[in-house]
């Protein structure tokens, strides 16, 4: 496990220990502390195999693969599956408890587990992908299920390959009700209106509630606040903002868009980036164009002056990692995991970091953030939207009765705001910072059901 992540969860403990209104009966207080952490940061299970897949060359490739499942205690394992390259055990380890601190934050009744199949799905064609993911529920169809572990979509994956898992799924498991065995399906296939924009729209709203809705119905409270987050909140508090999103996949792309669309807050995105180039507009891009252009592109932002002709966008091509430390005000990072670190942290200038992606910030760039009084939105509290949706899609396949997207968003706002207007006090009014105090809370939940099962004493 990431030396990063250990440190977080000890100082959510060592926090918590201190506490001593929390779980007051709890004999041994030391000893059940040191299990905790043990519990944590230890998965309760890796799977891992080297799935055996010929392709359309006739050659056979063996691509290693990984199930992580990391704890249970509130419910089936849940989490997406990777396809990227970069999959590695460490990272799906660090991606699977993540998974559980989120579902335990946001009161999904969900465990944590995460997957990866570590290839550039780039490279192959759709029917090698087909092969390739109903491999990997061959080789691990005996720990996932309705009620054991449920994989979604993650990064580099969508509903088609979750589409073609359950397929193979219920091809093993001929009975099971199969439709609660993956989640991210396509809606023709017993999937959730609203569940591909959910990540995205999730993301946005957080940003929405803590720098519009939350501020205006506690402007009075949080001026009279020495808090730095608070006074950053503040200072930018209906001004007009620049905004930058990394990533223009499944979750920017979305986040964008809503960005776009919303008139409560006077912002321009004014640079986007993906895989391969970075976009910038100082008078803001047009981003309903730029989305209706990957979708011609496989997925891919303009990145030639011909495309960007094509598309009809007006903006100079910058390198891809340049977007970073752009001149402006909120940092929405929706791409992949440590983007922001110790080497490029100084001259990042925003003053908002909303954490899309999971972990695309390290410890280091996190506590120099902290220190300057940036506020981050982090990612166990931004980006719940997909696993939130997730949960509605689950039962609504265990119903077999479908919700309208509009009550789909209805919940999913309704679930986030709940868990923003639990946090938001606490970190307007206390030392940590929104990270902290979300671990801080999700370790809480955790531990409790955990004392109350009978595995903490
Ligand atoms: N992969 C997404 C996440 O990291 C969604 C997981 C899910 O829907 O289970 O939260």
């Amino acid at each position: 496990m990431h030396t990063e992540t250990k440190k977080i969860i000890q100082d959510s403990l060592d926090a918590l220990f201190e506490n001593e209104t929390f779980l007051p009966d709890i004999p041994n207080r030391t000893q059940a502390f040191t299990s905790l952490s043990a519990i944590l940061s230890t998965p309760n299970n890796i799977h891992k195999s080297f799935l055996r897949v010929p392709l359309d060359d006739e050659s056979v490739v063996r691509i290693p693969a990984y199930r992580v499942q990391h704890n249970n205690a509130l419910g089936p394992y849940k989490g997406g599956i990777r396809f990227h390259e970069s999959v590695n055990e460490e990272e799906v380890v660090n991606l699977a408890l993540l998974m559980t601190l989120k579902n335990a934050l946001h009161q999904v009744p969900f465990g944590g587990g995460k997957g990866g199949i570590a290839i550039n799905p780039h490279e192959y064609s759709a029917k090698e992908l087909n092969a390739i993911s109903r491999k990997y529920v061959r080789y691990f169809s005996d720990v996932i299920g309705p009620d054991k572990d449920i994989p979604a979509p993650d990064m580099g994956s969508g509903e088609r390959e979750m589409d073609w898992m359950m397929a193979e799924y219920k091809l093993i498991h001929p009975g099971i009700a199969y439709l609660g065995s993956f989640t991210g399906k396509s809606v023709v296939n017993g999937g959730s209106l609203g569940r591909r924009e959910a990540t995205g729209k999730g993301v946005y709203f957080t940003f929405r509630y803590l720098l519009y809705d939350y501020v205006k119905a506690n402007e009075e409270l949080l001026s009279k606040s020495d808090n730095p987050f608070a006074k950053t909140t503040l200072e930018i508090y209906n001004r007009p903002l620049k905004m930058a999103v990394q990533g223009f996949g499944n979750v920017g792309s979305v986040a964008a868009l809503e960005a776009y669309n919303c008139k409560l807050i006077q912002h321009k995105i004014v640079a986007v980036s993906d895989r391969n180039v970075t976009l910038f507009n100082e008078e803001g891009l047009n981003i309903p164009a730029l989305v209706d252009f990957t979708k011609t592109n496989d997925g891919d932002l303009p990145s030639t002056e011909k495309q960007l002709l094509d598309a009809e966008v007006k903006a100079e091509i910058k390198d891809r990692n340049s977007l970073v430390t752009l001149p402006v005000d909120v940092l929405l990072l929706a791409a992949m995991e440590n983007q922001i670190r110790e080497d490029n942290m100084k001259d990042v200038k925003a003053r908002i970091i909303i954490e899309g992606a999971n972990a695309p910030t390290t410890t280091e760039a996190d506590h120099y953030f902290n220190d300057k009084g940036v506020v981050i939105i982090p990612d166990i509290l931004a980006n719940a939207g997909g696993v939130i949706v997730s949960y509605f899609e689950w039962l609504q396949g265990r119903e077999t009765q479908f919700y309208t997207e509009k009550e789909v968003y209805r919940l999913l706002i309704k679930k986030m705001k709940e868990t923003m207007d639990m946090m938001l006090p606490q970190y307007y009014g206390d030392p940590f910072a929104l990270r902290q105090n979300c671990f801080i809370h999700a370790v809480m939940r955790l531990s409790t059901v955990l004392y109350h099962q009978g595995k903490l004493y």
